[in-house]
């Protein structure tokens, strides 16, 4: 499925990720620092730039090979691959639904990372009924004005472009109509009021953002026309979700490469613990599961590929691989004894990411909503 420059591009990530990223990982997030050298390195392998062709960039690859880059990099620490998911979803967008001047604006700078993005749907008043939203953008003499607040913002503290999904018609009927997405640039208006203590997730911040009479140039609506926003991020959505189910496949697949070698070592009863029955069953079960659900997310990242809607395909690998990496990780803490419980074991640190997929992206109660509207749709009974 990948070409030969896929899968070489692959192995360079996965030697980063073992040379750079395994030897540091875990006292990073265990003292919650921002992983700036990392961050730096993967700017030069080009993974800020995979989703931008040229002539703005150079590293557009396959969707089934940007699943793999990312397993490789949570594989290593999810945190990492949390740095850049956001940040895809907000080129794809620009680039599927941006004038020329946005896509010469920002393409090139979002390739090379040095400009980062994030996009901001999440309000604290609700992050899965979008539709309720209340951060407002009024057109006034050439520009919009912006009210409200955004939270859980991944990057928010350190992207420099915001992909603000708002209200350009508060009144619009249905609620979508009036959504709209803007490429907000930092500036006077818009503040990051905190940065979010979480479960796991960690070294990279993710914050609250408050707009206050913020002003933004007319030009900065994504394409011409408003009311498209909520169908652009819907799509944009689709590679937002196989991101995060490769995200869980990279913590499902750390969990289980621990396991495999902690069961090796450790005995109990004269032999290695994976002689136990109990302890083999898991692994088996534990290897089949993630394996499963690699296969789900590469053929949802092959429909993608070919340029199919995948809501249904995306949100089934969401859905099927987060709830393995977080079964996965249980099961490496079992595996593990006492020390799986150990803040010094990486087993823990997966224990506390996994949860991240379960309900980012969409929470997997609302993939599940997704799924059965998409099933009945392309399944009508006649009535
Ligand atoms: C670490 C982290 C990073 C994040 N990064 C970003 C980011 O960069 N940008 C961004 O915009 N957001 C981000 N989010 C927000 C995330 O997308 C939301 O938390 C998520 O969409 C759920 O919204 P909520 O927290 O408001 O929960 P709610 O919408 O309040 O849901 C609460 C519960 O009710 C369930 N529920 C709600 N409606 C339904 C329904 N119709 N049917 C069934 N169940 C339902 C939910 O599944 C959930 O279990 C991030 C979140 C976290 C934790």
């Amino acid at each position: 499925m990948l070409s030969r420059e896929e899968r070489e591009f692959v192995g360079v990530v996965r030697r980063f990720v073992d040379s750079e990223v395994k030897p540091v990982a875990h006292d990073l997030e265990a003292e919650d620092i921002y992983p700036e050298k990392l961050i730096e390195g993967m700017k030069e392998l080009g993974i800020y730039g995979l989703a931008v062709p040229e002539p703005w960039g150079y590293g557009k690859v396959s969707a089934a090979c940007y699943v793999l880059v990312t397993e490789e990099l949570a594989r290593g620490w999810m945190s990492l691959a949390g740095a850049m998911g956001g940040h895809t979803v907000v080129a794809k967008l620009i680039l599927d639904y941006g004038t020329q001047e946005q896509k010469d604006k920002y393409l090139p700078r979002l390739a090379t990372g040095e400009l980062r993005a994030t996009m901001a749907l999440t309000e604290p008043g609700g992050g899965s009924d979008l539709q309720a939203m209340r951060t407002v953008a009024r057109a006034e003499g050439g520009k919009y004005v912006v009210n409200g607040s955004k939270t859980w913002i991944s990057n928010g503290r350190r992207a420099g472009l915001v992909a603000l999904l708002c209200k350009t018609d508060p009144a619009a009927e249905p609620a979508h109509k009036g959504v709209s997405i803007l490429l907000v640039e930092k500036g006077e208006g818009l503040t990051v009021s905190r940065d979010l203590h979480k479960l796991g997730y960690k070294g990279v911040e993710t914050s609250e953002l408050v707009f206050e009479d913020m002003h933004v140039p007319a030009d900065a609506l994504l394409g011409t026309a408003e009311g498209q926003g909520f169908a652009q991020m819907m799509r944009g959505l689709e590679v937002g979700r196989l991101q995060v189910a490769a995200r869980a496949l990279g913590v499902g697949r750390a969990a289980l490469e621990d396991s495999l070698r902690y069961a090796q070592e450790r005995e109990s009863f004269g032999r290695p613990i994976w002689k136990h029955q109990s302890i083999g069953n898991y692994l088996a079960n534990m290897a089949t599961k993630l394996e499963a659900a690699r296969q789900l997310t590469l053929f949802a990242a092959q429909r993608y590929d070919e340029g199919d809607r995948v809501d249904m395909e995306a949100g089934m690998a969401k859905l099927f691989a987060s709830e393995t990496a977080m079964e996965i990780a249980l099961d490496a803490v079992r595996i593990h004894g006492g020390y799986g419980y150990s803040s010094e074991f990486d087993v823990e640190r997966y224990f506390r990411d996994a949860p991240l997929m379960i309900v980012g992206e969409g929470t997997n109660e609302i993939q599940r909503n997704v799924i059965v509207k998409q099933l009945v749709g392309r399944n009508r009974v006649a009535r």
